[in-house]
């Protein structure tokens, strides 16, 4: 099996097995991002306390790599200090601007490398960091609370 088709089938797992998936009650901020290109939605919650991402839980439509990446997201960051999630943050959209040149750091992306094929293609980027953006957006705004 080459490297491509088993990313492809780890993307496709997290789709029909999404983590996360639902709206949980604990938030302290919610967001909602869209990808007007694909048609992706994402409404996220975020909770966090003493430093610590407590929980992300999400809902949303589009396609199987916007919702792949969010799942994917949410089970990384969640129980991660929030200067750990801000660093995966950066290593994820450092792999997406890589124009497939990057490879992604395993120890901080786990599953999440399976997205490193997508940096080559523009149109698709935008999907795999919604929900990573929705993320950022509402750790900023907890900062700022
Ligand atoms: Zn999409």
């Amino acid at each position: 099996m080459n490297l491509d088709h088993m990313y492809q089938e780890v993307i496709l797992d997290h789709y029909k097995h999404p983590e996360h998936k639902g709206l949980s009650a604990q938030k302290d901020v919610q967001v909602h991002h869209i990808n007007p290109s694909c048609g992706d939605e994402i409404t996220l919650n975020l909770s966090v306390s003493d430093g610590l991402v407590k929980e992300v839980s999400w809902d949303g439509i589009g396609c199987s790599i916007s919702m792949a990446s969010a799942s994917m997201m949410s089970g990384l960051l969640t129980g991660k200090k929030s200067s750990e999630a801000s660093l995966i943050l950066e290593a994820f959209m450092e792999l997406m601007q890589s124009k497939g040149t990057l490879q992604g750091d395993e120890n901080l992306l786990e599953d999440a490398v399976a997205f490193a094929g997508v940096s080559k293609f523009p149109a698709r980027i935008k999907c795999a960091l919604l929900g990573w953006m929705a993320y950022k957006d509402a750790a900023f705004q907890i900062q700022g609370k």
